[in-house]
């Protein structure tokens, strides 16, 4: 039912919501989910103006409800995923506030079982499973970067020798080319490769919290998978690319109770997260401008954004009533580059 519908979708950016599921010992009582439709219509109440009269309704391509599953939200992603081997540049981002379900989707939890898997896993276990299925007419390599975007500085998470060096970015018009070149590219052959390289991922991510609690959540994490294919007849070269994006909490700090590191924290976010927005907004309305120089984030994904790429938005949604409001402003963001 929910396969091959890709091309329905207005442009080339469609934007799914997924609601998470109330987790053991928060009260389900208190949600501010007043319905989800099968249409991808979501309806929102507001705590605080019970009735009609406070409700919201957004319209996105998809909504997700809080059961399902991680192969159902694959399996409606699968075609995106799968175009990579015929060449496409697909970008895949899960924006929301902290706690809303961003690393569930693209990750899954905490060393994740292969049912719990998120999309990284499952889109490189596709990929691998197509590849072969091809391998006498095509032969397919795949190699894999992975990059943290941490105050306007992006680092290597795949560096293996403990030194987290800035890298730089180059503004390639080639989509073939690589926006980070320095950035360890791994190649990897099996879904066991890709387990190992996340984890060593995981763990550079993790090891740079020390210094600031939680930075994973203030940080955008990108895993960018090249595919290059070569025809064994025609001896001509395809490559897609596909960059799963973890970005940072859109929560909005109170700037009257922060301060120094984290003032200047929430101010990278917020500036990122509007040039994302911006950017997708311009792609959306096919303006001749679009505004790709404003944030790292826009630059590294640059080649990705745009001309013939596919991006698909997760917008993640925590069912509380107490997170409303911030729920609210992941909507609306959502349905402006909708
Ligand atoms: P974020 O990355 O946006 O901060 P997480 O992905 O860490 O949020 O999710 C917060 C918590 O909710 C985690 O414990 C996660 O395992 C759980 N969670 C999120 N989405 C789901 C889901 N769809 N099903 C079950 N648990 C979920
Ligand atoms: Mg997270």
């Amino acid at each position: 039912r929910l396969h091959n519908e890709v091309q329905e979708l207005k442009g080339n950016i469609r934007v799914y919501c997924r609601i998470r599921p109330f987790l053991p010992g928060e009260d389900r009582k208190n949600t501010s989910i007043e319905s989800v439709g099968d249409d991808g219509e979501l309806i929102i109440a507001n705590p605080t103006k019970p009735g009609k009269d406070g409700n919201k309704t957004f319209i996105f391509n998809r909504v997700f409800g809080p059961v399902t599953t991680q192969e159902q939200v694959f399996l409606d992603i699968q075609p995106l995923v799968r175009s990579v081997l015929d060449g496409f540049n697909v970008c895949i981002f899960a924006y929301g506030q902290t706690g809303s379900g961003k690393t569930y989707t693209m990750s899954g939890p905490n060393s994740p079982t292969e049912k719990d898997w998120g999309v990284n896993y499952r889109a490189l276990n596709d990929l691998f499973n197509i590849s072969r299925e091809r391998k006498q007419v095509i032969d397919y390599e795949v190699g894999v970067q992975m990059i943290e975007i941490y105050n306007e500085q992006v680092r290597d998470l795949l560096s293996t020798d403990g030194v987290q060096k800035k890298l730089g970015i180059v503004n390639t018009s080639q989509p073939s080319g690589l926006a980070v070149p320095d950035a360890t590219m791994q190649k990897v052959q099996s879904t066991s490769d890709v387990i190992d390289l996340m984890n060593l991922g995981f763990s550079n991510r993790a090891m740079s919290s020390t210094a600031l609690n939680e930075r994973s959540s203030r940080s955008h994490s990108i895993l960018t998978v090249h595919v290059t294919g070569l025809d064994k007849k025609t001896k001509s070269t395809l490559r897609g690319s596909l960059h799963l994006v973890d970005l940072a909490g859109s929560e909005r700090v109170d700037r009257s109770e922060v301060i120094g590191d984290r003032l200047k924290e929430a101010q990278h976010i917020n500036k990122s997260l509007s040039a994302l927005g911006d950017v997708i907004f311009a792609l959306a309305q096919k303006n001749s401008h679009v505004p790709y120089r404003n944030s790292k984030l826009t630059q590294v994904l640059q080649t990705s954004l745009g001309g013939h790429a596919k991006t698909l938005m997760f917008v993640q949604v925590n069912p509380d009533a107490s997170s409303y409001s911030e729920t609210l402003s992941t909507l609306k963001f959502a349905e402006r580059v909708s």
